[in-house]
This record gives structure tokens, C-alpha cells and sequence, in this order.
């Protein structure tokens, strides 16, 4: 009797410390906050996934805490972008959640994937060196119509892992896809004014957002896997600026500021923020399309 209550409460304490467990909702494992947003949005009201990578670091090269190998320990479902974003995260799949169901989102059926663009600078309407390419941009989620098609995707996932709430899963993917129309939309009407404005970004990284919004970056200070940028290519960059009147060089939280700001005393050009991952953003349903408004926003404040 004693014993038994015993065992209730720890197992209450347990579902309260890892937040996924309840209605038996499987416990979910998600690489970025992005995708956790979306995840988050399909399990609403059933239970909640937990972050691999934390708020602010950089998904290209991590060192996993102990509490986040324990998250990738106790999961039943892992959903990641591709192991081309986070190259560390095959090895610990593989070790610490080898019984969990892996769902690689860049390789679901629809996605829109784009090559990996190699020059400093893009020519214009420019997707990539070689479209025949089979390794590409990792950062899909700034694709909304990716983001639809995943939305499917992980209901499609999470309802096979737990058919008991399949119905609520693929209800909330459902009414998520209509909310990403509505933010299709929107960011549109935001940019339009806009269309034909020159910029700089820091690390390759916007390409699906430039692609889904008609809205071309005129080139990138770094590489897609966001590896130090040579001398020779920043100056390539900064004698583009000079010469053909680029407005704004954006910055990313993830990465040295001190860059940018050498850029800007060099150059006089414009600094704004351009966040592919949300690193301040409270994480859960409503960063996704918070971080993808908010691009646009740090687009028209600075251009
Ligand atoms: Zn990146």
C-alpha cells in the first residue's frame, strides 16, 4: 500500500520533469528549436517535445549536455532536419537512441531542397552551383511550403507511434498548415515594397526564404556550414558593397559580431539581425512563424 504510493508519486514527479508524457503521448526528440515549434504545434494538447540543441548555439557544431543525451535516451520518436545540418548528431542517434524511430524531414516526400551556393555572391535568382548536386542547403525549414509538408509529416510519424491520438495529430498539422498560408501572406505583403533591395547576410543560410519570397541576398560573409570565411572572400564582399550600393549587412545571433561590425566601420553600410533559428524566441508552438515575421521585419527595418 505504502509502497505503491510511493511509486505513484515519483512516476507524477517524472511526467511533470520531462512534460511529454501525458494521454501517453510518446516522448519526441526534436534537433532545432524550428522544428520543435512544429512538432509542438502538432502535438498540441496531447503532450510536448523536447529540444536537442539549446537557444542560441549553433546547430553546425554542438557538444551534447548530459541532460540532452538523456532527452535522445528516452525518445521513442527523433525528428531532425538532415544529418547534413547536424553532422555530430548521427553518431549520438546511434549510440543513445538507437531504438527511436529517426524521421530525417529533408527526405520526406515534397521537400523542396536547394544545392549549396559556393560563391561569396549569388548571381541573381541563383539556387545553387550545381543543381545536380546531391548535398544542399540544410537550413529547409525557412521554406514554408517544407514547413507545410512537415507538418504532414510528423502527424503522419507521431500517429503510427501512438494511434490513440492520431486523429488530434493530424487535426493540429492540418490547422497549422492553414496558419503558414496565412503567413505566406503576409510576409509577402510585408516584403513587397522591398523587392529588389541589395543584402548581405552572414552565413549562408536564408536560400529557402530568398526562394520562397522572391527575395534574393545578393551574397553571403560565410559559407552554408558556417566555417570562418577566408580573407579573400570578405574582401570580394566588401568591394561588392562599395561598388553597387548594398544596404544592409545582417548579423546572426550564433555567430561572432565582430565581424559584421569590422564590416560596417570598412564599409558605412547598414548592420541589422537576421535569425534563422530563433535563438530569443520563446520555444513552442508560436516561434515558427514568430521567427519567419520576424525575418521579414529585420528586412524592411533595415533595407
Ligand atoms: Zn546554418
Amino acid at each position: 500500500m505504502y509502497a505503491s504510493r510511493c511509486l505513484a508519486s515519483i512516476s507524477l514527479a517524472a511526467m511533470v520533469f520531462t512534460g511529454a508524457a501525458l494521454a501517453g503521448a510518446p516522448n519526441v526528440a526534436t534537433d532545432i528549436m524550428p522544428v520543435h515549434s512544429l512538432v509542438a504545434r502538432v502535438m498540441e494538447g496531447k503532450g510536448a517535445p523536447s529540444l536537442i540543441v539549446a537557444p542560441g548555439a549553433s546547430p553546425h557544431e554542438y557538444s551534447l549536455r548530459p541532460s540532452e543525451a538523456r532527452i535522445l535516451q528516452e525518445a521513442k520518436l527523433v525528428f531532425l532536419v538532415t544529418a547534413e545540418l547536424t553532422p555530430w548528431l548521427d553518431g549520438a542517434i546511434e549510440t543513445l537512441a538507437g531504438g527511436a524511430t529517426v524521421i530525417e524531414l529533408l527526405e520526406t516526400d515534397g521537400t523542396t531542397k536547394l544545392p549549396l551556393r559556393e560563391n561569396a555572391l549569388f548571381k541573381a535568382h541563383q539556387q545553387g552551383d550545381d543543381p545536380d548536386s546531391d548535398t544542399h542547403d540544410p537550413h529547409a525549414w525557412l521554406s514554408p511550403d517544407n514547413a507545410e509538408i512537415w507538418l504532414n509529416a510528423i502527424a503522419v510519424a507521431l500517429a503510427s507511434a501512438d494511434p490513440d491520438n492520431a486523429n488530434a495529430y493530424l487535426a493540429n498539422a492540418s490547422a497549422g498548415r492553414m496558419e503558414i498560408e496565412a503567413l505566406k501572406g503576409e510576409i509577402n505583403t510585408v516584403l513587397e515594397p522591398l523587392r529588389g533591395g541589395k543584402f548581405i547576410v552572414f552565413h549562408d543560410s536564408f536560400q529557402y526564404f530568398e526562394a520562397a519570397f522572391d527575395f534574393p541576398a545578393s551574397g553571403a560573409i560565410s559559407l552554408s556550414d558556417a566555417r570562418d570565411p577566408s580573407p579573400a572572400r570578405i574582401a570580394e564582399i566588401q568591394t561588392y558593397i562599395a561598388d553597387q550600393g548594398v544596404a544592409c549587412v545582417f548579423a546572426e545571433p550564433q555567430f561572432n559580431p565582430g565581424i559584421i561590425a569590422a564590416f560596417a566601420d570598412e564599409t558605412k553600410v547598414q548592420t541589422g539581425v537576421m535569425d534563422p533559428l530563433g535563438a530569443d524566441l520563446e520555444p513552442g508552438t508560436g516561434l515558427y512563424p514568430q521567427l519567419m515575421r520576424r525575418l521579414a521585419t529585420a528586412l524592411t527595418g533595415c533595407l
